[in-house]
């Protein structure tokens, strides 16, 4: 466990048996109590990671989930635990506080790196926490810090304006698409209305037709009748025989 966490443990062997998991056989890390008889204490992270496939205590086998746990927070312990001597893996240093070694990794581990504390303003430099100092009196960024920063505000601002500008162009696209769809509804609206007027032309003609016909056939009848009256009137005057 300390090892992936880039610490050893010094005098291993002299901390005392209460203070380590059975399960990772480390002194605890983020210590946890179990409600059985005896109160079992494992890692957090270790016996989560047994309760995974396992429903008991990797002790006593009494039944157990990962509600029963109870975080150990007393002092006395918390403070045992913290005090612990680690020798960091990474530069060598030894001596360490347990509870200090996160801040001995950024701060004063040799081997660690640190970012340049312009990085948000995309200074890229990185390097030993004891080169920071005579980075910074060089950085141009840190020292256009005021510049860079209003012109990431400025872009930002313009990115924003951007961002309205395509919605509203969006909102423009679909008003036109629907005002193209009402134009083609009203152009076969139209083209139907004209077709009917076609048929009713054509209606028009054949009715028209139909009243010359009839015309013609009266005009004919009414001739027809007039040589008829004609002869019948000679008929009449035609001597008796
Ligand atoms: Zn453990
Ligand atoms: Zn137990
Ligand atoms: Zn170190
Ligand atoms: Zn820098």
């Amino acid at each position: 466990m300390g090892s992936d966490i880039g610490f050893e443990y010094m005098n291993e062997d002299s901390i005392n048996h209460s203070l380590k998991c059975s399960i990772c056989n480390q002194p605890f890390v983020h210590p946890v109590s179990t409600n059985c008889k005896k109160k079992h204490k494992f890692c957090r992270h270790c016996i989560e990671q047994w309760l995974k496939h396992n429903s008991s205590c990797p002790t006593c086998r009494r039944n157990l989930n990962s509600e029963d746990l109870i975080s150990i927070t007393e002092d006395i312990v918390v403070d045992v635990l913290n005090e612990l001597r680690v020798k960091c893996i990474r530069c060598g240093k030894t001596d360490l506080e347990r509870g200090d070694f996160n801040n001995h990794l950024k701060n004063s581990c040799l081997s660690a790196i640190v970012s340049c504390p312009a990085q948000d303003i995309k200074c890229l430099w990185t390097g030993h926490p004891n080169q920071l100092s005579s980075h910074l009196k060089h950085c141009t960024y840190q020292s256009l810090r005021p510049l860079i920063v209003s012109l990431f505000n400025e872009n930002h601002q313009l990115k924003q304006h951007v961002t309205q500008l395509t919605s509203h162009i969006k909102e423009y696209q679909d008003d036109m698409k629907q005002l193209k769809e009402q134009l083609n509804q009203q152009a076969t609206k139209i083209e139907g209305q004209s077709n009917e007027i076609i048929q009713l032309k054509n209606l028009w003609k054949q009715n028209g037709n139909q009243a010359v016909s009839v015309r013609n056939a009266l005009m004919r009848g009414s001739q027809v009748a007039t040589v008829v009256s004609q002869s019948q009137l000679a008929n009449n005057y035609l001597p008796a025989v």
